[in-house]
């Protein structure tokens, strides 16, 4: 999917919306980070006045990851919601902008996943005082305690 945002940029008012699911290839970079029960729900709503152009992200999607202490399944579900302005300009690229290619186009599904990316949790955990696997026996010490000596 690609739209050009020439009009966005040319035009004194401008609005468009797009709402769609992110189809998830096989070796989607996404799909390194969890499982995902659906593909993500997202919206984008593009407004523009006099040349300034922003865009209103909303992204939905429920996963299935690992704990990073016990590695059990852990499902979570991310919201990501922002509005950042669209620019053609590299060097005024910064965290609040989405810049586009200088012909205005601009790539949803491309800006989802990255969206999604960085916003990933880095790690997950099953609870937030999960014990973790013995680094002794490998037992899940949340069900059973091993007695083995932490060195
Ligand atoms: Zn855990
Ligand atoms: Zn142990």
């Amino acid at each position: 999917m690609k739209i050009n945002l020439r009009d966005a940029f040319l035009l004194d008012r401008y609005e468009k919306a797009l709402e769609f699911q992110l189809s998830l290839e096989e070796d989607d970079p996404i799909l390194s980070e969890a499982e995902f029960k659906e593909n993500p729900k997202v919206r984008f709503f593009i407004s523009a006045k006099y040349g300034l152009v922003h865009c209103e992200t909303t992204i939905d999607l429920s996963f299935i990851g690992c704990c990073s202490r016990c590695l059990e399944p852990v499902e979570g579900d991310l919201h990501i919601e922002n509005r950042r302005r669209i620019i053609t300009d590299p060097d005024k690229e910064d965290e609040d902008t989405i810049l586009i290619d200088p012909n205005f186009m601009f790539f949803p599904d491309e800006e989802a996943r990255n969206q999604i990316i960085l916003e990933f949790p880095e790690r997950f955990l099953c609870k937030e005082d999960c014990k973790g696997l013995c680094p002794v026996c490998g037992c899940n010490r949340n069900l059973q305690e091993c007695g083995c000596e932490d060195s």
